[in-house]
């Protein structure tokens, strides 16, 4: 990762917002802009590319390896001094900072200390640059999401759908294949869903026991280098309801209109509204409550999202979900998702697990 590129460029975009320095206080941004992986750290960026990087005292080790190309401080009280004094230092009159990152209660302290430093607050500039993947970044995306496609294989493939588990059971016997594989860890709290418990679009672990019959609804991921994937897929132990066979095949037709609509220069509106088409002509639009999908990198969910508003241009080289859903209240519910990378000539599927309905039924034991 060129994290001096991304500085380069985050200082050209500053000239242009009449910035002399960025206080970048997001914990991802910093990542992005960096390397630094630990849990606390800011950065100034100045419109001349040069930087100071700030950690507190568990972090000077780490950072030292980590972020070996900028002058570092670590700091021994809370970050709003700190951060006054960076832009002192960097010679900054006026500097902006990330509205959506600063708390009312830090606003009031930077504000206190800042005096003849001019403070401006700022939108997502960060994030806008994190929407577009460098082919490392792709490659570490592609990475995790290669765990969970073992995960999905040798767990849910393989016979790990078997009369009496739970969904809290299955959920980790998920998580540990991924890391078992070579994940840094689960993406984020899986949604494992049987039956009429995936009418809940994020449904949360219980203790339910599957039975025959139940479909199944699985949203989970895992972690690489930082780098997150973001798969569902809805399978059924025992032959399902026809209701929902027939929902089955309205979701993966909706996700593939999706999927066919994405492309370079296509807004995201379009692809929203392309699979959300596919849904409201069967009938069910109330039935799909949420946005298509949104981008997956160093967040789980970040810029671009794809909804019916607020849209933005695809530009070659974002990777985003499409995860179309109809959600049954009292019946179940069917969510497909699969990361897609924007290509200079349209799309590419990321993952390789099939979306087929599988029908999976193994036998109890019979000792
Ligand atoms: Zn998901
Ligand atoms: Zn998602």
């Amino acid at each position: 990762m060129d994290h001096g590129l991304r500085r380069g460029r985050l200082a050209e975009r500053l000239v242009e917002l009449e910035l002399e320095a960025l206080i970048v206080t997001r914990l991802p941004n910093v990542r992005y802009l960096t390397g630094f992986t630990g849990s606390n750290a800011q950065v100034v960026i100045a419109g001349d590319g040069s930087a100071v990087f700030l950690t507190d005292g568990r972090y000077g080790a780490q950072s030292a390896h980590e972020v070996p190309d900028l002058p570092r401080t670590v700091v021994r009280e809370g970050y709003p001094r700190p951060l006054v004094e960076a832009c002192r230092t960097l010679g900054v009159a006026r500097a902006g900072f990330e509205r959506r990152a600063l708390t009312y209660e830090g606003w009031e302290q930077l504000t206190e200390l800042a005096a003849d430093l001019e403070l401006v607050p700022i939108g997502p500039e960060v994030e806008r640059l994190r929407r577009t993947k460098d082919p490392d970044e792709v490659a570490l995306i592609e990475r995790a999401q290669g765990f969970a496609d073992l995960a999905f294989e040798t767990v849910v493939l393989n016979g790990g759908l078997r009369e009496g588990v739970t969904e809290r059971h299955l959920a980790l016997e998920l998580e540990n294949a991924m890391v078992e594989a070579g994940a840094e860890d689960r993406a984020f709290d899986s949604i494992v869903a049987f039956a009429d418990h995936a009418a809940e679009p994020h449904h949360h672990l219980t203790d339910r026991e599957l039975a025959r019959g139940d479909m199944v609804k699985l949203d989970f991921g895992a972690r690489s280098d930082g780098y997150h994937s973001d798969i569902t897929r809805t399978v059924a132990f025992g032959e399902p309801d026809p209701r929902m066979r027939e929902i089955r095949d309205l979701v993966a037709a909706a996700q593939r209109a999706g999927i066919d609509a994405v492309r370079p220069g296509v807004s995201t509106v379009e692809v929203d509204a392309a699979a959300r088409s596919v849904i409201a002509e069967a009938g069910h639009g109330d039935a799909f409550p949420h946005g298509l999908g949104h981008g997956v990198g160093l967040e789980i969910h970040e810029a671009p999202f794809l909804r019916w508003d607020g849209g933005e241009d695809l530009v070659e080289g974002m990777v985003v979900t499409i995860e179309p859903g109809v959600y049954i209240p009292g019946l179940g519910g069917v969510r497909i998702e699969d990361m897609v990378e924007v290509t200079a000539d349209g799309r590419r599927e990321i993952p390789r697990s099939t979306k087929e309905l599988m029908v999976l039924w193994a036998s109890p034991p019979t000792t």
